[in-house]
C-alpha cells in the first residue's frame, strides 16, 4: 500500500492530509508534528480571542484524524530526510519509508540579534505555548514593549490594550507595516493605535535588548532606555528549511518548488509558509507567503499533485489582519505598483487599488470595521485573477459597481 508522509502538522500539513482522503487516496497517511498538540489555528494567537482561550482552536477534532485513517504523530520531530532511500528519521528513532513526501514545516519567529535566549521577559509569538505565556503578562499595570510594527506586533498591541496593559511599539523604519501595506492604510491604523493609548515609536533603532532585574531592558541608539515587564519580538519569521537543506533540496528564500509544489527531489513536495514558489499571474515571480489561506490552498494543491493530478498554483494571494474592530484585507501583491486609486466605501472604510505601469490591477488593500471591505476585496481578487485593466475613474467612483467591471 502506498505511504504518503507529511512533515509538519500545522494549517497546511493537516489540510493536505484531509485533502488526500477527500480526493480518494486509500493508502497510508502519516502526519508528523513537532508540537505536542493536535494541529491548531495560529491566527487567533495574536488577536482578541487570546484573552479567554484556555484551549487552542483546533483545526479538527482528534477523532476526525482516526476516522479519516490519518496517523497523527505529535511531539515528534523529523530529523532527517534521505531522498535516495525515500526515508525519514524521526526524533523518537523511528524510520518511515515514503512513496510521496510533503514538507509543510512552516516558519519560526526570528529572534532579536544578541538578545538572551529562553528569557521569560523577552519572547516571540508563533505557537500556542508562546501565546499562553504572553496572555499571563498582558494585565493592567504591566508594560509590554513590542519590537517591530508588523502584523503580529500590531495585533498583539491591540490585544494587550484590550487586556489593560500599557503598550509601546518600537519600529525601526519610518512607519509601521512598511512591507506590503500602503502608507494611507498604515497611517489610519497608527492613528487608531495611538487613540487607544499605544505609544508607537517609528524610525527608532535598538542598540541592545537584555533582561535585567526581572524586566526586559531596551537600549535605544539615541540613548533612551525603555523598561518593560515583557518585550515581544515581532520582527518576522524564517522558513523552516533545515531538514530540506540537509537533504540537499534547492532552497531559495524557503524550500524552492515549481508551480506544482514539487521540490528539486523526485516525489518530494513542499507547501505553506516554508516554501517559495513562482506565481504565474505575476509573471512567474518567486514568492514566499506567510498567510493562512495560502497554507490551506497549498495543502489542498499539494495533495492533488501528490496524487499526480498536475494542478498548478493559480490563486491570488490574500491576507487579513484584525486590530480592535478594524479588519484589513489585502488581495494580490502591491510591490511594483505604478499608481494607487482610492474608493471610499463609507466614512471609515476604503479600498486602495494598485495598478501596474500597463494599467493592470495587481493588488487591492482595504480597511474598515468588521466585514466592511470583504465583498469588494473578493471582487478585486477576481479582477486581479482575470488580468483586468480597469478604468481608474470607475475604480474610484462609488456609483460604478465593481461587479460591472468584472462583467466587462
Ligand atoms: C500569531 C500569528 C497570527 C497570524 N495571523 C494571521 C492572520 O491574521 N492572517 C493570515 O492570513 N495569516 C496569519 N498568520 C499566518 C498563518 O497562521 C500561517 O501562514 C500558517 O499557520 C502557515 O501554515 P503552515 O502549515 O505552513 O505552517 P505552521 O502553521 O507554522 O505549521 C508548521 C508546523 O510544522 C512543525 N514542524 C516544523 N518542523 C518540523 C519537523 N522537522 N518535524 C515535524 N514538525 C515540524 C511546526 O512545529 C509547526 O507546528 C498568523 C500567524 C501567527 C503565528
Amino acid at each position: 500500500m502506498a505511504h504518503f508522509v507529511i512533515l509538519g502538522a500545522g494549517e497546511c500539513g493537516a489540510r493536505a492530509a484531509f485533502a488526500l482522503r477527500e480526493k480518494g487516496f486509500a493508502g497510508e497517511i502519516t502526519l508528523v508534528g513537532a508540537e505536542a498538540l493536535h494541529p491548531y489555528e495560529r491566527p487567533p494567537l495574536s488577536k482578541a480571542g487570546i484573552a479567554d482561550a484556555s484551549d487552542p482552536k483546533f483545526i479538527a477534532a482528534a477523532e476526525k484524524y482516526t476516522e479519516s485513517g490519518i496517523r497523527l504523530l505529535t511531539g515528534v520531530e523529523a530529523r532527517d530526510v534521505d531522498t535516495a532511500s525515500k526515508t525519514v528519521t524521526l526524533s523518537d528513532g523511528t524510520t518511515l519509508s515514503y512513496d510521496k513526501l510533503l514538507l509543510a514545516t512552516g516558519a519560526s519567529a526570528r529572534s532579536f540579534p544578541g538578545a538572551p535566549k529562553g528569557s521569560a521577559h523577552i519572547r516571540s509569538l508563533r505557537t500556542y505555548h508562546d501565546a499562553a505565556a504572553l496572555r499571563d503578562a498582558m494585565k493592567p499595570g504591566r508594560h509590554i514593549a513590542i519590537i517591530g510594527g508588523g502584523f503580529i506586533g500590531l495585533e498583539l498591541a491591540a490585544t494587550a490594550r484590550l487586556l489593560g496593559a500599557e503598550v509601546t511599539v518600537i519600529e525601526g523604519l519610518e512607519r509601521v507595516l512598511k512591507r506590503g501595506v500602503p502608507e494611507e492604510v498604515a497611517h489610519l491604523l497608527t492613528e487608531r493605535h495611538r487613540a487607544e493609548g499605544v505609544d508607537i515609536r517609528c524610525g527608532v533603532s535598538i542598540e541592545a535588548l537584555i533582561e535585567e532585574g526581572g524586566k526586559a531592558v531596551i537600549r535605544l541608539s539615541a540613548g533612551e532606555v525603555i523598561e518593560a515587564d515583557l518585550a515581544l519580538v515581532g520582527i518576522g519569521a524564517w522558513p523552516n528549511v533545515e531538514i530540506a537543506e540537509s537533504a540537499g533540496l534547492a532552497i531559495e528564500n524557503g524550500i524552492a518548488v515549481d508551480t506544482y509544489l514539487q521540490t528539486s527531489a523526485p516525489d518530494v513536495f513542499a507547501a505553506g509558509d516554508c516554501c517559495s514558489f513562482p506565481l504565474p499571474i505575476y509573471g512567474g515571480r518567486r514568492v514566499r507567503l506567510e498567510s493562512w489561506r495560502n497554507a490551506q490552498e497549498q495543502g489542498t494543491l499539494a495533495a492533488a499533485n501528490m496524487l499526480g493530478l498536475d494542478q498548478a498554483v493559480s490563486a491570488v494571494p490574500w491576507f487579513w489582519s484584525d486590530q480592535y474592530d478594524m479588519t484589513l484585507q489585502i488581495s494580490g501583491l502591491a510591490e511594483g505598483a505604478a499608481s494607487h486609486h482610492r474608493r471610499d466605501l463609507s466614512a471609515d472604510a476604503f479600498i486602495l487599488f494598485h495598478l501596474d505601469a500597463e494599467g493592470r490591477l495587481i493588488a487591492a488593500s482595504g480597511i474598515g470595521r468588521g466585514n466592511a471591505v470583504a465583498r469588494d476585496i473578493r471582487l478585486a481578487e477576481m479582477l486581479i485573477a482575470a488580468g483586468a485593466r480597469p478604468d481608474p475613474a470607475a475604480l474610484t467612483s462609488s456609483n460604478v459597481k465593481l461587479k460591472s467591471l468584472l462583467a466587462a
